[in-house]
């Protein structure tokens, strides 16, 4: 006889992998440090079914314009000298059929992508790979807590919008201040705090594990999700399986970046 099979068990998904050129049409600030790129070009075959998703956006070298390249068992193949900075950012928005994504830069100040969005206008190009794989995580358990920093909040914005209705979440974000806050529509019953930093660094307060410690939180089971800064999300992470209870198969914590080093990322 065959076990009966978790309805709340993560689905690993994986996609074929396909680069695309595309071309920034829009620039939009949707706060002082957050900024979104409408992107166009060819979207076929483009899937991204789980929040947690991640394109790789490609940073060439100065003078070498963004191009295709082959696709090979290891993946992107770059001519000597052309091969570009990687960095990961979230699908926020996108439509297969008009050819068009949409990308939520921080505006961090430091490193390609961060320089990258600080400065690109309608008109360049970027070249992104993926999703190459997706984990998509049931609407079928009892509550959801999200907790993260900023860049964070496309993932984080995106499984909000996305729950359906019945479903309860519980958000803790942590961004520079107010000015910083995104508001989600939803359908969820959503309990979302945000948590300021007011000038201090990014990734250098214990804001949100000092949050998530002095929650309550509602009975039941949940699946957490943490991103952000790699160090609160392990932090993070361990308070809830050692000390909370929560099941380590129901928390996905992931290193979105680490303080002072460059094109660093890490599952928990
Ligand atoms: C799965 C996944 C999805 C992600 N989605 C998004 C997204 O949608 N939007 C988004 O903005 N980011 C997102 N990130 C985070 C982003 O990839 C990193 O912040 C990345 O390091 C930015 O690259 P960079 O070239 O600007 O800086 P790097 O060259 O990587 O780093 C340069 C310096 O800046 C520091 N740094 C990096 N990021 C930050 C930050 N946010 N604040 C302060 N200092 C920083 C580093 O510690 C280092 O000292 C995601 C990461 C992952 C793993």
């Amino acid at each position: 006889m065959s076990e009966a099979i978790d309805p709340r068990a993560p689905q690993r998904l994986r996609h074929d992998t396909r680069l695309r050129l595309l071309t920034v049409t829009h620039v939009t600030d949707i706060t002082p440090l957050m900024r979104r790129f409408r992107l166009e070009g060819d979207m076929e075959g483009f899937v991204s079914p789980a929040h947690a998703d991640h394109i790789k956006a490609f940073f060439f070298p100065e003078g070498v314009e963004p191009r295709l390249v082959p696709v090979g068992a290891n993946g992107a193949e770059f001519a000597p000298g052309e091969r570009p900075e990687m960095r990961d950012y979230t699908p926020r928005y996108w439509n297969v059929a008009e050819g068009w994504i949409e990308l939520d830069f921080v505006l961090h100040g430091d490193g390609p992508a961060s320089s990258w969005a600080a400065t690109a206008g309608p008109g360049k190009t970027l070249v992104i790979g993926g999703p190459r794989g997706s984990v998509v995580v049931p609407a079928a358990y009892d509550w959801y807590l999200l907790v993260g920093d900023e860049t964070a909040l496309p993932a984080i914005g995106r499984r909000i919008e996305e729950l359906p209705a019945g479903a309860k979440v519980i958000a803790l974000v942590e961004v520079d201040n107010p000015a910083e806050e995104q508001s989600f529509a939803t359908a969820a019953a959503l309990e979302l705090t945000y948590l300021h930093r007011n000038g201090a660094p990014a990734g250098t307060t214990t804001l949100l594990q000092d949050a998530v410690a002095a929650r309550a939180f509602p009975q039941g089971d949940a699946y957490a999700y943490i991103a952000g800064e790699s160090t609160m999300s392990k932090a993070v992470r361990a308070h809830l399986t050692e000390t909370r209870g929560f099941n380590p198969e129901w928390v996905k914590a992931a290193g979105y970046w680490l303080l002072g080093v460059a094109d660093a990322h890490e599952p928990h």
